[in-house]
């Protein structure tokens, strides 16, 4: 009476399935873990489905009570089947179904209900029954559909509130595939009853879901056993918050350097083998690789991850060697432990800079992540998030300070400095957010913010009547690496009818670094008229010789040379300043603290002077106010 040609070709590439995927190491989080009873589910319902049709085939040669067993077996695991299908939708959009009573209401109650009803048909024949000649659908068969349909329908109604969420679109897909396949199924198996040929549009659905989100390879670092970073991303993300847990990461010494030296492709190897030997070292713990040398390894808050460090030091002793391979490498180590973290990416960023810190590290030792740390990589990630705020608001404040004429001891300029601000309206220093910005490039951004506001400035207010003759604006060395600068700061000129002869642009030696390029910028800049003024001399490293070569009209003496000459007078400032002014450069004295400071720079033959003893840098209206006249 019923026909296997469908199931039973189902039932060993669901094997099939299972076997792959329990051979491979597997993420412990919830969508893998439905996966997994999903698989297993479906091996029992086929085989179930199976079995039982035999049974009632034959059913003179078996007992009622065993025919009942196992029908009412297989319609329980025939609703569970749906059940998980739906719970798969759940997780991929990582929606708890436990959380908020409707949705966990809105399962339950037709599940229980139906357990009830098959459970019930021995004595109400309502799904079906026994009798003399065998097997028999019941009155209340077609419920089985409806329940079916129900949880079909609530994976639809899920897909039709996320549709419109952009990152989600290729996942939103790949659900309303197997869903739809399971559709068809329910529709095929009232319309083909004896054929067991849902079982295969499952598999179909398992198959979907297998191609699209659950291969275990898409976790795995290529050619090894550890898991790859996206995994360590959905891992974190999963019990940063619910459970507690230690990581221990290491990352090699110098690995870009180390890279070169060995060569992409045994460097590769190497990772694969340090990868693996990670996975059979410590099987009792997650393996991740999570790119550029850095490994992460996870544990329950028992880990030891003294055990784990000391066992690490000894094996990297020795090179690490394949076939054709043999690498000797060193590592720097670092712990953190579960805490207050805000989010998984909080707990990633924090990972990366301590990996940062000690990939320069020589002693092997671990560091650990402490309060300090973190308290200090939450003020980061507040930092980041003001300049993102500010920079992509307008909201980017600038502030002047007055330079002033060493001779008259008036006014004769002005540096514009960036400022910005943290939630609750206090300033944060730029020392704080430039080096972020020239980091993540936001920098461009907020330069010509502060460019476009310092000309704003000179349109608005008569600065000749000040007695201001230019006003400075700093230009980071990332900056530079702009092509089109000359193009995009003349436009803003453009736009408020600025002189450029009255902008100066600071830039540091640091900015000078590849001289065939910055020639070039600087020689485009100049010709639309802007001049340019060297920052922070004596700061670094310096070279004087190079300076003949760059269009300078003044040098910017860095207050750490300054304040030393001030409290130690020797006579190599005043020979440097005495060179500059017959180079003819005109020179600034920068952190003037006091009278005598003042006294001291006009002395050795400084042209202007900047720092606290005028003014602190001041909103512009301030600065208005105060010099407007
Ligand atoms: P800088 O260009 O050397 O700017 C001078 C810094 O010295 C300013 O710090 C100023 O407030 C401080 N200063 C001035 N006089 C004194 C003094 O008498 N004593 C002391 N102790 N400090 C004094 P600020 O505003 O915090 O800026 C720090 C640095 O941030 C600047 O150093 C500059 O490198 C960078 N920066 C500020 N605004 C911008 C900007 O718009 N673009 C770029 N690329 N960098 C900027
Ligand atoms: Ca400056
Ligand atoms: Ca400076």
């Amino acid at each position: 009476m019923w026909n296997y040609s469908f199931a039973v070709p189902s039932l060993l590439v669901i094997l099939l399935y299972a076997v792959y995927y329990f051979y491979l190491p597997r993420l412990p989080i919830k969508m893998n873990r439905t996966f997994l009873r999903l698989l297993i589910i479906q091996c029992a319902v086929t085989t179930l489905d199976i079995v039982s049709s035999i049974a009632d085939d034959h059913y003179q040669a078996f007992s009622i009570v065993l025919l009942y067993i196992l029908n009412g077996a297989y319609f329980i695991v025939f609703i569970f089947r749906a059940l998980h299908f739906y719970f798969f939708t759940l997780n991929v959009f990582r929606i708890d179904y436990t959380d908020g009573k409707k949705r966990s209401l809105f399962v339950k109650i037709p599940i229980i209900f139906s357990f009830l009803v098959v459970l019930s048909s021995p004595f109400t024949h309502a799904i079906f029954y026994i009798d003399e000649s065998g097997y028999h659908a019941g009155k209340y068969y077609f419920f089985l559909n409806f329940v079916q349909w129900f949880l079909i329908l609530g994976s639809f109604f899920v897909l039709q509130q996320l549709r419109n969420v952009p990152k989600r679109r290729r996942d939103v897909k790949g659900v309303f595939f197997y869903n739809t396949i399971l559709l068809t199924g329910t529709i095929f198996r009232i319309m083909y009853p004896h054929h067991l040929i849902m079982d295969t549009f499952c598999l179909i659905a398992i198959t979907i879901i297998y191609l699209t989100f659950e291969n275990p390879d898409f976790y795995l670092e290529s050619r090894s056993y550890a898991f790859n970073s996206r995994a360590l991303r959905e891992y974190l993300d999963e019990i940063n918050g619910k459970k507690k847990y230690k990581i221990m990461a290491f990352i090699i010494h110098n690995y870009s350097e180390v890279r070169e030296i060995y060569g992409g492709r045994q460097m590769d190897t190497g990772i694969s083998i340090i990868g693996n030997y990670l996975y059979q070292t410590f099987r009792k713990y997650k393996v991740f690789y999570f790119r550029s040398g850095r490994f992460v390894i996870v544990g329950d808050e028992n880990m030891d991850v003294e055990m784990v460090h000391n066992t690490l030091v000894k094996r990297f002793m020795s090179p690490w060697k394949s076939n054709d391979t043999e690498l000797y490498l060193e590592a720097g180590y670092t712990v953190i432990e579960s805490g207050n973290w805000s989010s998984c990416d909080a707990v990633l960023n924090m990972l990366i800079s301590m990996l940062e810190i000690v990939e320069k590290s020589e002693d092997g030792s671990i560091n650990y992540v402490d309060a300090k740390v973190m308290e200090e990589a939450t003020k980061g990630t507040e930092i980041k998030k003001a300049l993102e705020y500010a920079v992509d608001n307008n909201k980017v404040e600038v502030f002047m300070q007055p330079v002033i004429d060493g001779a008259t001891g008036k006014l004769v300029g002005a540096e514009a400095l960036a400022r910005i601000r943290d939630e609750n309206g206090k300033l944060i220093p730029p020392g704080l957010f430039i080096p972020i910005a020239e980091k993540n490039g936001k920098i461009n951004q907020l330069g010509e913010q502060v460019f476009a506001k310092t000309c704003k400035f000179i349109q608005e207010n008569d600065i000749k009547k000040m007695g201001m003759k230019w006003v400075n604006v700093n230009l980071s060395p990332i900056q530079f690496m702009r092509s089109d600068l000359d193009v995009r700061l003349h436009a803003i000129l453009d736009k408020y009818e600025v002189d450029p002869g009255v902008i100066h642009l600071e830039v540091t030696e640091e900015a000078m670094g590849e001289e065939g390029l910055m020639e070039k910028q600087i020689g485009n800049i100049r010709e639309k008229g802007f001049f340019f003024v060297l920052d922070d001399f004596g700061k670094g490293y310096s070279n004087i010789s190079r300076l003949k070569k760059y269009p300078f009209i003044n040098i910017k003496l860095d207050m750490s040379i300054v304040w030393d000459y001030c409290k130690n007078p020797d006579v190599i400032l005043p020979n440097l300043v005495n060179t500059f002014e017959k180079m003819g450069f005109s020179v600034t004295a920068e952190g003037v603290e006091d009278e005598k400071m003042a006294a001291d720079m006009v002395k050795i033959g400084c042209d202007y002077l900047q720092g606290y003893y005028y003014s602190m840098p001041i909103p512009i209206d301030e600065f208005v106010a105060k010099y407007g006249g």
